[in-house]
């Protein structure tokens, strides 16, 4: 082991406060990579990092070091502007189940590296692998042909691609230590970065279900992430959409995963495919298939009413190993084993419904982890019945939530009780999109 740095030492100084090495940042990441570190130091940096902050030095510091942690794949095999999506985190948030398969069906390559839940917030790979069979894990050879065959690819960190932030990602998840600009900008663009992508779009959430409750502090990490893309040489836009309630109807793995299948048919909720159509329009326009993001969306919404994103969909699960006949058919899924309904115990409107809460109901119930070796339920979860600015009657259900642990039941439905609020006014609509961000900096949003 390289004694050059000494461990300790580094957490002291960020402890109190002062400023590291780029060496030193550098020497962190390599020694935990290679399993030299044991995980309580590194929380505990983390800890050190997550309270006193990263300036920009030392962020972009800790990004080159987490994506040098492993390899930057070639992508050249395949033609044509490679694009990929990535959202900060939010609960409720599918986008990218429903997006990946619209761009890529309308010939911009995807190749999507994705994340587990973290925190409240629900991770693409566990919805994925709530479809049986479907695989995400794979090697950088398999990952090349995927990619190769569909222009699209749905998987899990390689060993090869970021594995700092694999490890880093997981510890963070049970220490508390999400919520950091930094941390988050690392642990996002090392990924993306070597994933071999040409340009990006990011979902920035703010709101009570994101990691960033304020919009300001949305468009901080916004600003972080587009400025590590620019400074990489890849175009990146940032959007900024509200997350002060989950994301169309249902929150859990496989209850997500049914939500996809009615927006690929045609049939999603409309803030859900508001949000996909932006997303991927402006995918298609990055990938160079369209003139203009507008005309990026109108691309996006044909390839779901041609039927082309379903059946990209199709393939690729197929091609992952995943039962077709399952997404073909979603009724036959089988249920988790306990439900219950929340009712209003007033008549009103729906005035709040605090994600962060609903989210670690959600984790509670089996859709989420508590620690990093935990599976989680794909049965487990919740559907909405109701949404902020939706009139209510006393008794009225709000909401059903699932699960497979009914020792979960009475902790989970306070929580999903008190994250409701029923107000005599009906509150006023909000924006989904407040901001745009790219090279030139962050506006209100506007098509
Ligand atoms: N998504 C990531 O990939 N990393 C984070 O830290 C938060 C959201």
């Amino acid at each position: 082991m390289d004694l050059k740095y000494n461990i300790v030492s580094i957490i002291r100084k960020k402890r109190d406060g002062q400023t590291l090495l780029k060496e030193e940042i550098k020497y962190l990441i390599d020694q935990y990579t290679a399993d030299e570190i044991p995980d309580y130091q590194i929380s505990a940096f983390l800890m050190a990092s997550f309270l006193n902050g990263l300036n920009d030095e030392e962020s972009a510091a800790l990004t080159e070091s987490m994506l040098h942690s492993g390899e930057i794949v070639d992508l050249s095999h395949v033609s044509g502007k490679k694009v990929d999506k990535h959202s900060t985190g939010g609960v409720g948030d599918k986008l990218s189940l429903i997006l990946a398969p619209i761009v890529a069906s309308a010939g911009v390559p995807v190749p999507m590296i994705s994340g587990r839940g973290l925190g409240h917030t629900g991770g693409t790979l566990d919805k994925l692998e709530s479809i049986p069979g479907f695989t995400v894990d794979m090697d950088l050879a398999r990952y090349k042909e995927i990619i190769g065959k569909h222009d699209l690819v749905l998987a899990g960190q390689t060993a090869e691609i970021a594995p700092a932030d694999k490890k880093l990602y997981a510890l963070r998840d049970v220490t508390a230590t999400v919520e950091s600009i930094p941390l988050i900008a690392g642990s996002i663009m090392s990924k993306k970065l070597a994933e071999g992508i040409d340009a990006l779009v990011l979902d920035v959430k703010a709101g009570s279900g994101a990691f960033m409750k304020t919009k300001e502090d949305a468009i901080k990490l916004g600003e972080a992430l587009v400025g590590i893309g620019t400074q990489f040489e890849k175009e990146t836009i940032a959007y900024v959409t509200n997350m002060n309630q989950p994301l169309g109807y249902k929150i859990g793995n496989w209850l997500e995963v049914e939500e996809c299948i009615d927006a690929m048919h045609g049939e999603g909720p409309d803030d859900i495919m508001e949000i996909t159509h932006l997303l991927s329009g402006t995918m298609i326009y990055l990938g160079g298939k369209a003139g203009s993001v507008k005309e990026g969306i109108e691309i996006s919404k044909q390839q779901i009413e041609n039927g082309q994103a379903f059946q990209k969909w199709l393939d690729i699960v197929e091609e992952q190993g995943g039962d077709v006949e399952m997404i073909k058919s979603p009724t036959k899924y089988p249920k988790a084993e306990y439900e219950f309904e929340i009712k209003a115990d007033k008549s009103g409107f729906v005035s709040e419904m605090n994600s962060f809460e609903i989210g670690m109901a959600s984790v509670e119930l089996g859709a989420g982890r508590k620690k990093k070796e935990d599976d989680v339920d794909p049965q487990a979860g919740i559907t909405l019945k109701k949404k902020i600015g939706d009139k209510i009657s006393k008794g009225e259900t709000i909401l059903t939530g699932y699960t497979n642990k009914p020792s979960t039941i009475e902790a989970a439905s306070d929580q999903l009780f008190g994250a409701v609020t029923i107000a005599e006014a009906k509150p006023e609509e909000v924006n989904l999109v407040s901001h745009t961000i790219d090279k030139k900096g962050s506006r209100a949003f506007k098509l």
